[in-house]
This record gives structure tokens, C-alpha cells and sequence, in this order.
């Protein structure tokens, strides 16, 4: 756990992208896929998008182009609500962990976030992020009408479901 001497000031929590391996189980072809290993939704507003249209994190295999799900851990920040939320797989918490995975990893995220005034949370999938911190369906249907305002005016320049990375990355 890194710890910081009292004097020196706290960083900014900023946005951070790191790559993912990844391996096609048809055709074995593998890649790297850039996802966001941490989030700041004030510089990078479409990540918000991205959850609601469960976009943010696909990919598609360079030779046989199948589509994919990326399974990876981020921390959303909204500096706004002085909020961290730790977005985790939903697989996690019904592969037999239970209430005490969930209060492990909520315990290392305040741990990890203890020099900042914010408050944290960790849900099990886009689905419980929503719910519990987007705004739930209502705010889904936002959304779609969103993206669907600005591919029209972006010429269908966007990929047509929600914003990929790139996007989110680009914002
Ligand atoms: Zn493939």
C-alpha cells in the first residue's frame, strides 16, 4: 500500500488506460484491447455513456472479427459527487463470494483512496452501476437518445450502439 508523507500533496485522481490481452478461442488469433484502468468522468464525460450503453469496454477479434466482452476492473470517479465506485465483474460476486468479497475489495478501495475526501463503493457489473449510481433505466433510454442525436449529427461516424474506448478516450 503506498503511503504518502503528509506533506506532499495529493494527486489529482485522473483518467488512466492500460491494454488487455486477448485471445480469439476459435481461431487463437490474440490482441490487445485498451481499456480504462480508472476513470475521471468530468474530463472524460463519455465513459458515463459508455456504462450506460455497456459499450466502453468491447472489442472483436482481428481475424474473425468476433465480437467480445472485455472482463476488467476500473474505478469510475465523478468528482462532482465525490464518488468512487470500483466497476467489477459480475461473474465475481456469483462465483460464491458473497458479502464478503464484497466488503475485501470495499475495504482495499478505501484503503487505496484514504488521502481523499470522496466516498467509495464497489458494484458487480455495469447493470449494478447503474442502477445503484447512474440513474437506472430511465437514465439508459437517455442515453440511447444521446448517442443516437449525435451519430445523426456526426454523420454515423460513431459506432452505432454507444462509445467504444476510442471514444471515450478521444472525448
Ligand atoms: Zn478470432
Amino acid at each position: 500500500m503506498a503511503e504518502q508523507a503528509a506533506s506532499e500533496p495529493t494527486a489529482e485522481i485522473t483518467t488512466e488506460f492500460t491494454e488487455i490481452e486477448m485471445r480469439c478461442v476459435p481461431c487463437n488469433a490474440s490482441w490487445s484491447a485498451p481499456v480504462v484502468r480508472r476513470v475521471n468522468v468530468a474530463t472524460h464525460p463519455d465513459a458515463r455513456l459508455g456504462i450506460l450503453l455497456k459499450t466502453m469496454h468491447r472489442t472483436a477479434c482481428p481475424l474473425c472479427k468476433t465480437p467480445r466482452e472485455i472482463d476488467t476492473i476500473f474505478d469510475y470517479y465523478d468528482p462532482e459527487r465525490k464518488l468512487v465506485v470500483q466497476v467489477r465483474p459480475a461473474w465475481e460476486i456469483r462465483a460464491g463470494g458473497g458479502e464478503d468479497w464484497y466488503w475485501a475489495r470495499y475495504e482495499d478501495l478505501v484503503l487505496k483512496y484514504a488521502n481523499y475526501d470522496v466516498r467509495v463503493d464497489v458494484v458487480f457489473g455495469f447493470d449494478e452501476m447503474i442502477e445503484k449510481y447512474l440513474g437506472g433505466q430511465e437514465a439508459v433510454e437517455a442515453a440511447q437518445r444521446e448517442w443516437k442525436a449525435r451519430r445523426e449529427k456526426a454523420g454515423g461516424a460513431h459506432s452505432p450502439e454507444g462509445p467504444g474506448i476510442d471514444e471515450v478516450r478521444d472525448a
